[in-house]
């Protein structure tokens, strides 16, 4: 097994099994994706899902409104990206603007369409383990495991976050009844008192919990294997802006059986899986149904 488990030839895997999908059918897949005002970082994720959207020969028509756009209007234009026949995704960019009741939007899209998985019916989906659309950064962590071939059934997993959007939902994947899961899971948080002991008992640490080099070299046992789902932005000594991981890298390296970087990581995966999720989706609108497994076989195993 490779010790630094780079994101980018799986990203490049999927992106060009992705794009001969599209180049084998007559139909092209079309994301909306929906931006309220204009913070940098958002902006940035943005261009980089167009380019890669072009890339692969999919549509993505990119909506900005003003900060001061209304819950109401997004909701009309959910409903009206939810109707039209020629809208296979919806992707919705955060932050929103705090006073917005992110549930009811997220239960507005509809979940044929939601292709970040917000809605409750997807995310439920996970827990009962029916085929569905898939949250991208948990699965992105799964088809890592799947693609560098690491034994995930029976081990222990200990996640460190539990948020809805990452801890939870990969918590219940790994838990799947698959071969690529089957795994024991430790979910950890802000309130749990022995982290450190539980971090040390896992075969497979993964990190999720937005706090940059938190997991340092006491917290992990000899030969474990380091996902790291975290990406922070922190200044240097020199002034420069950098983006690293919740796990000390440098300091867990030469313990660790092999460790994620941060950027080339986790990160780089999840945006290609985002048009997995469209070319499901846009599949699914043309009676064309595959199961997640489906993919992932086409992907990873062909
Ligand atoms: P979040 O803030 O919603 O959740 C953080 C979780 O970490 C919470 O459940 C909290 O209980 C836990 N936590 C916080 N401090 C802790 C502590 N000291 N000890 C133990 N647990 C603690 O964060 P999120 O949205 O899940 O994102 C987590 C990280 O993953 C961030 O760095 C984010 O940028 C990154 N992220 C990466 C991707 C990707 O594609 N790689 C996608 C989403 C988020």
């Amino acid at each position: 097994m490779e010790k630094i488990l780079s994101g980018k030839p799986l990203a490049k895997l999927i992106q060009s099994k992705i794009k001969s999908l599209i180049e084998n059918e007559r139909f092209q897949p079309k994301m909306l994706l929906i931006q309220i005002g204009e913070d940098p970082a958002s902006s940035y994720y943005v261009q980089n899902i167009n380019n890669i959207g072009n890339k692969l020969g999919c549509e993505v028509l990119n909506n900005i409104y003003p900060a001061d756009f209304s819950q109401d209007d997004l909701l009309t234009v959910l409903d009206n990206a939810n109707r039209d026949i020629s809208i296979n995704g919806i992707m919705l960019q955060k932050p929103l603007p705090s006073s917005f009741d992110e549930l009811k939007i997220a239960e507005t899209i509809s979940p044929q369409k939601d292709i970040d998985c917000l809605n409750p019916i997807n995310l439920g989906r996970i827990i009962l383990e029916e085929d569905g659309l898939f949250p991208c950064t948990p699965l992105a962590v799964i088809c890592t495991l799947k693609y560098y071939k690491i034994e995930v059934e029976g081990k222990h997993i200990v996640i460190i976050g539990r948020s809805s959007i990452v801890g939870k939902p990969l918590a219940n994947m790994l838990l799947w009844k698959k071969p690529y899961a089957n795994a024991t899971v430790t979910v950890c948080h802000s309130r749990t008192k022995n982290l450190e002991e539980l971090t040390r008992s896992a075969d497979i640490l993964i990190a999720a919990l937005g706090k940059p080099a938190f997991v340092t070299e006491d917290m992990i046992q000899s030969d474990s294997i380091l996902i790291d789902v975290g990406i922070n932005q922190i200044t240097d000594k020199e002034g420069r802006q950098l983006y690293v991981g919740d796990i000390d890298y440098n300091s867990c390296f030469d313990k660790a059986l092999a460790i994620t970087p941060v950027p080339g990581g986790i990160g780089s995966v999840t945006s290609s899986l985002l048009f997995l999720n469209l070319v499901k989706a846009c599949f699914s609108a043309h009676h064309i149904n595959k199961s997640i497994d489906d993919f992932l076989n086409y992907i990873l195993l062909e």
